[in-house]
């Protein structure tokens, strides 16, 4: 599922290419997708403009010239293309909002969604989400103190949206290699210097991420070359029985409170 640095680095692609251009035409192929009928979805979005791509958590919000709001969870599966016809991936869409000669390809949405929503509606939506792992009020301290007032493990805790909220599996495996802590680890056990590492490992492991374009598989517009970099770069997450690369003992593969996690028993502790 994409997470924090995959969400971003669409957001900040869609940004340079579908602002302020009016929405031409809709096609909802998958009418589950939405949390309105198809009718009053079209209504809403034909003739609009999107005004800003925001992100919270792993959702993005297109923000609509109309005072309204679309929220696109991408959960299990989902993907986005972007260009013209002629370009069309060779998957079957849910949904496809265009844009003069291009269109954007809601692609794989068959957990995820498009929600349309006003002000009030959007803020009850994501109301129960934690700080964003880059939240200016989410310092050292801060975090180290919520750690302290966390149960069961750090997979748990970094993947709990309501705790914090965009990492998922993958970057909370990338986040404990890069601190040097066991997933498995108690929260409330950090000493000072290791809640500071993971902080900092927190932060260095998200920009990274985003700066090599996060893992998704499926370049976002033909001639993409950046999407998806970080798949190779991943030095835990899906790589059981590989070396480690820091250590060379091969990386283990365990099942924590029923999450996938990865881990070298060698270098973290
Ligand atoms: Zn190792």
């Amino acid at each position: 599922m994409p997470e924090w640095p995959e969400m971003e680095h669409y957001r900040k692609q869609l940004a340079r290419m579908i602002l302020n251009m009016p929405i031409r035409q809709v096609i909802v192929n998958r009418p589950k997708s939405l949390n309105v009928t198809e009718e009053n979805f079209r209504q809403a979005v034909l003739g609009a403009a999107i005004r800003r791509v925001e992100r919270r958590a792993k959702q993005l919000i297109f923000v609509l010239d109309t005072d309204k709001y679309l929220l696109l969870h991408l959960m299990l599966g989902g993907i986005l293309f972007y260009g013209p016809e002629g370009e069309r991936p060779n998957r079957s869409t849910q949904i496809e909002l265009s844009f003069g000669d291009n269109r954007l390809y809601f692609i794989g949405l068959r957990l995820g969604y498009l929600h349309l929503f006003d002000r009030s509606g959007l803020e009850k939506e994501l109301s129960g989400l934690g700080p964003d792992p880059f939240d200016a009020a989410l310092s050292p301290d801060r975090f180290r103190s919520m750690l302290h007032g966390k149960k069961g493990t750090l997979k748990t805790t970094l993947t709990d949206q309501k705790w914090l909220a965009g990492i998922g599996n993958c970057y909370s495996d990338e986040i404990c290699f890069a601190a040097g802590l066991l997933p498995t680890r108690g929260p409330g056990s950090l000493n000072q210097q290791e809640g500071q590492r993971l902080y900092t490992a927190m932060h260095g492991v998200l920009h990274e991420a985003l700066a090599a374009g996060g893992y998704m598989e499926m370049p976002l517009f033909n001639g993409d070359k950046l999407t998806g970099s970080y798949n190779d770069l991943c030095k835990v997450y899906d790589r059981p029985g590989e070396p480690c690369v820091r250590c060379g003992q091969p990386i283990v593969f365990d099942k924590v409170s029923s999450r996938k996690c990865f881990y070298c028993t060698n270098c973290q502790t």
